[in-house]
């Protein structure tokens, strides 16, 4: 009886309150569930929990697992003979118990008829929790720190906590793990913007918090924001050797909204990925057509603002169409073409360099197979064109224009039959893309 209203004083009141159910011991008989919160559905871990009963002078045990309200929903052991220091163990596998806090009850009657209770709580939890994770702050730095916080107010608390780093097309990079603070419910990080080690490139990033619970259930928040910019030093590159069977087709301006999604579904349909490097003008003009090319998973690079012939401008007017088209695609898409950056004819100077790394371009992604596809060449003649130059790690230029669109399908075919699978620029380049070279 000592035992049942003491677990019952403790837990009106409050359909689902785990740490209502006190743990007692007494001088006869200990009890101690591990782990103390557990899913009995879950596949992974924490799917049973092991119930030891240590028990300090003969006589015999009964042990059984009850509601809040003293319902028994478990006999484990009935009338057990015990003997001094000799534990007895048991498994509960909560199988069919609804979601909810236990108390697992041995009552010992000892030689002399004498009664004592040990109580070990046990919480049952099957839901995943529900993550808060506010705004990152600040949500926009150049090299941070930014402060990440994520809590829940899970029945069974908290076993981990993780912020997961993604890119703006949720590829993952990376993820920061977090303490979990005093009061359990969550925690906080100043996070300094590296992962292995290096330094988050300028981007916009998806940020989502993930927890763990006390029974092993996982939870994820919504996506929260981080735009990172400041200046790096670009560097030029025409094709990637190193990348094996793979080639990085890439489609320039996005002139036309009809063909670009041509483009985009074409891609879509061969289940592979592309990369388009598109003029702010055309963004502004084709909003549709650039989120639905974010959407479909595929890389976007700056193509400058109005395409101009860049080094004929100065290093104010360079920057000026550089950042007029990264300023366009967070408008139209909460996205940023960094860190991909591609001068319009290719043509480049000293300053188009200072320009492109100045708003946070780490690739200047220029190309080593240009089929010309501008002359609206047959598209058996283009997709010829560029299949007799392909080659592992090929970058080729193209263009978002209807005859090229048309040709699409028949090229990643006539490709994949060559042995090189096209891959977008995040494909090509891998998580690394993101992050700042190593020091050094
Ligand atoms: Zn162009």
């Amino acid at each position: 009886m000592f035992a049942t209203s003491l677990i019952l004083a403790a837990l009106i009141g409050s359909p689902f309150t785990p740490r209502a159910v006190v743990p007692v011991s007494s001088a006869a008989v200990a009890a101690v569930a591990t782990p103390a919160a557990f899913n009995p559905a879950a596949t992974a871990r924490a799917h049973e929990t092991s119930i030891s009963v240590v028990p300090a002078v003969v006589g015999s045990a009964t042990t059984t697992v009850e509601t809040e309200l003293g319902a028994i929903v478990a006999t484990l052991g009935q009338d057990v003979p015990t003997t001094p220091g000799t534990p007895l163990a048991y498994v509960w596998t909560g199988v069919g118990v609804a979601d909810g806090a236990y108390a697992v009850h041995v009552r010992l009657t000892d030689a002399a008829g004498a009664i004592s209770d040990a109580i070990a709580p046990v919480i049952i939890d099957t839901e995943a929790p529900t993550v808060a994770f506010p705004p990152v702050l600040p949500s926009a730095t150049q090299r941070g720190p930014v402060s990440l916080r994520a809590s829940t107010a899970d029945p069974s608390g908290v076993g981990a906590i993780a912020v997961e780093v993604l890119n703006q097309i949720d590829d993952p990079l990376g993820t920061v793990p977090i303490a979990v603070g005093t009061e359990g419910s969550g925690g906080t990080v100043a996070w300094n913007l590296k992962l292995r080690r290096r330094l988050l490139l300028p981007g916009v990033y998806h940020l989502r918090a993930s927890i763990t619970d006390g029974a092993g259930n996982v939870g994820r928040s919504d996506v929260r924001l981080l735009r990172v910019s400041r200046t790096v030093k670009a560097r030029i590159i025409y094709s990637l050797p190193d990348a094996g069977n793979v080639i990085g087709l890439s489609f320039d301006d996005c002139t036309k909204s009809r063909d670009m999604l041509a483009i985009v579904n074409a891609f879509k349909a061969a289940k592979a990925h592309t990369t388009f490097f598109c003029n702010g003008v055309n963004v502004r003009s084709n909003p549709d057509a650039a989120r639905a090319a974010l959407a479909a998973g595929n890389t976007i690079g700056s193509h400058t603002w109005a395409h101009p012939q860049l080094p004929s401008l100065s290093y104010a007017e360079q920057a000026s169409q550089i950042q007029g088209d990264v300023d366009v695609w967070w408008q139209v898409a909460k996205a940023a073409p960094t860190p991909f950056f591609r001068p319009p004819y290719g043509l480049h100077n000293a300053a188009t360099l200072r320009a492109a790394g100045a708003a946070g371009f780490q690739w200047v992604v220029l190309w080593d197979v240009d089929p010309s596809d501008y002359l609206d060449p047959a598209p058996a003649v283009l997709v010829q064109k560029v299949v007799s130059h392909a080659h592992p790690g090929a970058i080729v230029v193209m263009h978002v224009n209807a005859n090229t669109a048309s040709a699409v399908p028949q090229l990643i075919r006539a490709l994949r039959a060559k042995g090189l699978e096209p891959k977008s620029m995040d494909e090509l380049f891998g998580a690394s893309s993101y992050l700042a070279p190593p020091a050094g």
